[in-house]
């Protein structure tokens, strides 16, 4: 049945509206409301990540339609389709109907087992009735414009009928559409005329929905980018559904409302980003910008060079991290950061003979002060992630690489605001709570923070001055409130509180250390994805049975120096003792043009995915590997739960190749008995074509559907114009599972899967049945994980 969601500041309002619609289709619809914010002072307001869970509550086949009321409750559904699984993404369909009539009308239709097209026609038509009896009629204007300037650039206008005008994502949809073109571009509104390439420019031309744009071009194949233009516009850049279910004229967007900053004694009044109560030792983090160094301008080329290759550096970085869980705000920040208008602005001060980094201290501020004096409020907080960016490039710059955050203790961390690389870079384990004095509940680092599970708070105004580094406070995550001296009935109130949300906590995980198994008895194996010994905590609570991938490549990156052969052996020794005879399965070096080694410089691919990464870098840099190979050995000596694991196996020679420098290691180092097993990641194509064969030579598979997906599908898992096709439930992604399980099967050998699919509930009984039992996620995931294999039956289905 189609699923109904009412997106509303008011929570009273929504419920209503609920209430209704369930009466009048005696309780057969299926409606999830998201509705005002978790702060009793200031209640009114809507939430992207409640938008995302009513989403996700109500969605299944049939899709589901979202009604909303007005202004930020459109921008935070919209952020929730941006941020929610993608196959979810495409079943969600917003419409313009009023909340109440529509939602009345799409619930019956709903409830009648109607289409989702038929329930959307029916909340469209909701309104007509009234309008009918008032005697109104609806006036629609379709336009559109062909014309050639004077000069001789070729031009096409367009009326804007995008309901929240060229925001953000149209803008990068009209970037990607015409940046490959070799002519100059402009986009003309009024008397303002920005380049057409670049994200920020488009984007403070801050056209509204009615406005008229004029595209022009001029050049070579200036007449493909009128085309290309032309066609996207027809498209309302991307946003068609959008456009074509017209909606109410927004209001102007409010500021996200500040808290009332009520007096309470004792306590800082903040908004809540996520709950939880804690209490520890303040500390204040000022992310400050490394100074302009005091040097003056040699020469423009070598300027140049100095500011392109910070610039390569931190795009590679925000790359990586874009192909990471959350990763959509990197891409994000790396489109801004290869902006060709910043770069641009940039090289023309150093051609002035400005030095880089004063060159971009400069253009990133006036950057960042036009989107903090944007109408939107959604604009304003894009200054935080120009902050970010610029922050990142001045600490390649001028080396200042201890910049970051580093705490010795669990700590509450204070601070005006967070870049999303800082909350990414944060040592979760000491991390208690995070208390800012700015942000907004949909800054990117309040999205991070609530991912990552930490307490948090924002516009705790005066939290900076008044608090003191090293004094003991109290968040209370659930209500937005900072104490700093309650008194002590407050205290043991908020002790009360504190040890009723631990238990729930608790309880949550207690369920969590218990194998799971299916309602028929199958017992599925539940491992952890680390990247480091400060994970091994965090999977052990999550009722990890063992570790199925060790990214080791975390060990290696953004270091000087390369680890030696005795640190790795005593980081991986530490890891497999932590986990007793659980096995822990040791991934060899996973990096290559796109995850560069500052340690180990290598050149630049032209394609990085195809390039030299995996085994096929440490095949070609055997020093890197060989290092490696001795420490995984020395480390199994004395822990034989560990195994090796090896990326990117593409053919039977190469693990021929692997297995011989094992072997060679092995009586280097005088353990020739050893039986370290040697598995392989099944993530190229190839990899599944050649299955049985490799079966053959190795002790297990574990399939990595990170890669199997984006090179199935030849479609980069990092770019966002590809996003639908790098889903793993493509069937031709699911059939690559499917012959790698029948493989290791037929072959007698282990099969586990160690890609984000195997944290994905969704995915669960589809892999069980393919005759997967053993996942390997990120130990957050494991407790939900658990709890949905103990759901499912498998009665008829064979397993390996
Ligand atoms: C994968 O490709 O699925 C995988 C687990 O490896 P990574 O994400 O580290 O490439
Ligand atoms: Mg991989």
């Amino acid at each position: 049945m189609t699923g109904i969601v009412v997106v509303s500041h008011s929570r009273r309002l929504a419920e209503g509206v609920a209430e209704l619609a369930t009466q009048m289709t005696q309780g057969k619809a299926n409606i999830a409301i998201a509705a005002g914010i978790d702060d009793p002072e200031n209640p009114i307001g809507t939430d992207a990540i409640a938008v995302m869970g009513a989403i996700e509550e109500v969605c299944d086949d049939d899709g589901v339609v979202v009604l909303m009321d007005l202004g930020s409750a459109l921008l935070s559904t919209e952020m929730a389709i941006e941020l929610i699984d993608p196959e979810v993404a495409e079943k969600v369909k917003l419409v313009s109907a009023p909340v109440v009539e529509g939602t009345l009308a799409a619930s019956v239709a709903a409830a009648a087992g109607l289409d989702i097209d038929t329930v959307i026609s029916e909340a469209k038509a909701a309104l007509g009735v009234k309008q009918e009896h008032l005697g109104e009629t609806d006036d629609s204007v379709a336009p559109e414009v062909a014309v050639q300037s004077a000069s001789d650039a070729l031009s096409f206008e367009w009326q804007v009928e995008n309901p929240h005008g060229i925001h953000a994502r149209p803008a990068a949809s009209i970037v990607g559409a015409v940046a490959a073109f070799n002519c100059d571009m402009w986009l003309i509104k009024g008397d303002k005329e920005v380049s057409a390439k670049s994200l920020n420019s488009i984007a403070k031309l801050a056209v509204s929905k009615g406005e008229s744009i004029c595209f022009k071009a001029s050049g070579d194949n200036a007449q493909g980018a009128i085309d290309a233009f032309k066609q996207l516009a027809h498209t309302h850049f991307g946003e068609a559904d959008l456009v074509n279910n017209p909606q109410p004229e927004p209001e102007t967007e409010q500021v996200a409302s500040a808290p009332s900053h009520q007096a309470i004694k004792g306590a800082i009044t903040g908004l809540s980003v996520n709950g939880g109560i804690v209490t520890g030792p303040a500390v204040l983090f000022s992310a400050s910008m490394p100074d302009v160094p005091n040097r003056s301008c040699a020469s423009i080329a070598d300027e140049q060079s100095h500011f392109t290759q910070s610039i390569e550096t931190v795009s590679a970085s925000l790359k990586q991290q874009a192909s990471e869980p959350h990763g959509e705000i990197f891409q994000a920040h790396l489109l801004m950061l290869n902006d060709p208008e910043l770069l641009a602005s940039v090289q023309t001060r150093i051609a002035q003979n400005v030095i880089a980094e004063q060159a971009w201290v400069e253009v990133t501020q006036q950057l960042a002060l036009e989107y903090s004096q944007a109408e939107s409020a959604y604009m304003q907080e894009r200054e935080a992630d120009v902050h970010d960016i610029a922050c990142q490039v001045m600490r390649v710059m001028t080396g200042d690489t201890d910049a970051g955050i580093t705490l010795s203790e669990p700590s509450i961390l204070l601070a005006r605001d967070l870049m999303p690389s800082d909350v990414a870079g944060l040592d979760k384990s000491l991390v208690l709570a995070i208390c800012l004095s700015e942000g907004g509940k949909t800054s990117h680092s309040a999205i991070l923070a609530r991912a990552m599970g930490i307490p948090a708070i924002v516009q705790a105004k005066g939290c900076l001055e008044e608090i003191q580094a090293g004094q003991h406070i109290s968040v209370d995550g659930f209500s937005g409130l900072l104490w700093h001296s309650p008194d002590s009935d407050t205290s043991a109130e908020l002790e009360q509180k504190r040890q009723q949300w631990l238990a729930e906590c608790e309880a949550a995980k207690a369920n969590a250390q218990s194998q799971a198994a299916t309602l028929d008895g199958l017992e599925i194996q539940s491992l952890a994805n680390i990247g480091g010994p400060e994970d091994v905590q965090a999977a052990l609570d999550n009722g990890a049975e063992g570790v199925g991938l060790f990214r080791t490549e975390f060990l290696f990156q953004s270091r000087d120096t390369l680890p030696s052969e005795d640190e790795q052996t005593e980081v991986y020794l530490g890891i497999a003792k932590a986990f007793g005879d659980k096995p822990i399965t040791i991934r060899s070096l996973d990096v290559g043009g796109d995850k560069p080694l500052k340690a180990y410089p290598m050149p630049v691919e032209e394609n990085p995915f195809l390039g030299l990464r995996g085994v096929r870098l440490c095949l070609a840099h055997k020093d890197l590997f060989v290092d490696q190979i001795r420490a995984v050995l020395r480390a199994h000596a004395q822990q034989p739960n560990i195994q090796l694991m090896i990326p990117m196996i593409a053919t039977v020679d190469e693990i021929h190749q692997v297995k011989a420098l094992v072997e060679e290691q092995k009586q280097a180092l005088g353990l020739q008995e050893s039986n370290l097993p040697v598995g392989i990641m099944i993530e190229v194509p190839a990899a599944v074509l050649n299955a049985d064969a490799l079966a053959k030579e190795v002790d297990f598979f574990s399939i990595g559907t990170n890669d199997l997906t984006q090179y199935v599908m030849a479609a980069d898992r990092g770019n966002t114009d590809v996003a639908t096709l790098v889903n793993y439930f493509e069937p031709a992604v699911l059939s690559a599972i499917e012959i790698t399980c029948k493989a290791a099967k037929n072959a007698g050998i282990a099969v586990s899967m160690c890609g984000e699919m195997a944290g994905d509930t969704k995915a669960t009984e589809t892999l069980l049945k393919l005759g997967l039992t053993k996942f390997s996620a990120s130990s957050t995931l494991l407790p939900a994980l658990k709890q949905t294999v103990r759901g499912i039956s498998l009665a008829t289905t064979e397993t390996v």
